[in-house]
């Protein structure tokens, strides 16, 4: 079995959700006491959301490269960067290691194109909707077109991650004010929608709503545990 890199703390509260759901499906897969090889360095999440509230990308790209750096010395086999966000300076990240990143977009538009997803919608912090490192790479790598809520709605959905979800605070509110995003985007053509913030399984699953979602938190940790037992 390989051993899993993860850069975590983005926020801790998904860090647990990775390492309860790779730690599962090693147990389902292998079973008995089997349990992951992990290699975490967990960050303080304070300090990279006020360097992307400065938009201080190389800032955050340096921490976060050093973080990268302690898990490929810890033995690690490849790496996973536990937040869709942070992949924003995830070239930064690679170039100072010699292990390879398992793209949390990339993970996701494989299972998309694998169940013939072309057009989805998408919800994450404003970063992720509203710049192009995410949108750009599903849509240019894998011909997925995308779609996101109004700018007004984007604003909210990525306030309740920062103000709420990154803090463990679950609401009914901010639940329902999603759910109404999920089913406005499948009107709007959506076959699906990705839940593109790790968070985001916290609040809404797939038990909520008809419309097929794609929880990136547990396809990368699904992902991650295919590639740690490939020719294991
Ligand atoms: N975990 C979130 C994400 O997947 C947001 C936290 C962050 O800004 O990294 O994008």
């Amino acid at each position: 079995m390989k051993t899993i890199g993860m850069i975590g703390g983005m926020s801790w509260e998904s860090t647990e959700s990775y390492y309860r759901a790779i730690n599962e499906g090693i147990k389902r897969e292998l079973g008995g006491l089997h349990s992951a090889k992990i290699c975490l360095v967990s960050v303080d999440f304070d300090e990279i959301e006020q360097l992307q509230r400065e938009g201080d990308w190389a800032r955050s790209g340096e921490l976060l490269a050093s973080a990268a750096v302690a898990v490929q010395a810890g033995g690690a086999d490849f790496l996973l960067i536990c937040t869709n966000t942070m992949h924003k300076v995830a070239d930064t990240i690679q170039s100072a290691i010699d292990i390879p990143i398992l793209h949390i977009a990339d993970a996701t538009a494989q299972a998309l194109v694998t169940d013939n997803r072309r057009c989805v919608g998408l919800l994450g912090t404003r970063f992720t909707m509203e710049e192009e490192f995410y949108k750009a790479r599903l849509t240019e790598k894998f011909g997925i077109e995308v779609v996101i809520p109004s700018p007004a709605s984007c604003n909210r959905v990525s306030t309740i991650i920062y103000d709420e979800l990154c803090l463990g605070v679950i609401s009914d509110e901010s639940r329902e004010f999603y759910l109404q995003q999920i089913a406005d985007l499948s009107s709007r053509g959506a076959q699906a929608v990705i839940l593109g913030c790790t968070e985001i399984g916290l609040l809404v699953q797939q038990s909520h709503t008809e419309v097929p979602l794609y929880d990136t938190t547990a396809i990368h940790a699904e992902a991650a545990i295919k590639m740690a037992l490939t020719d294991r």
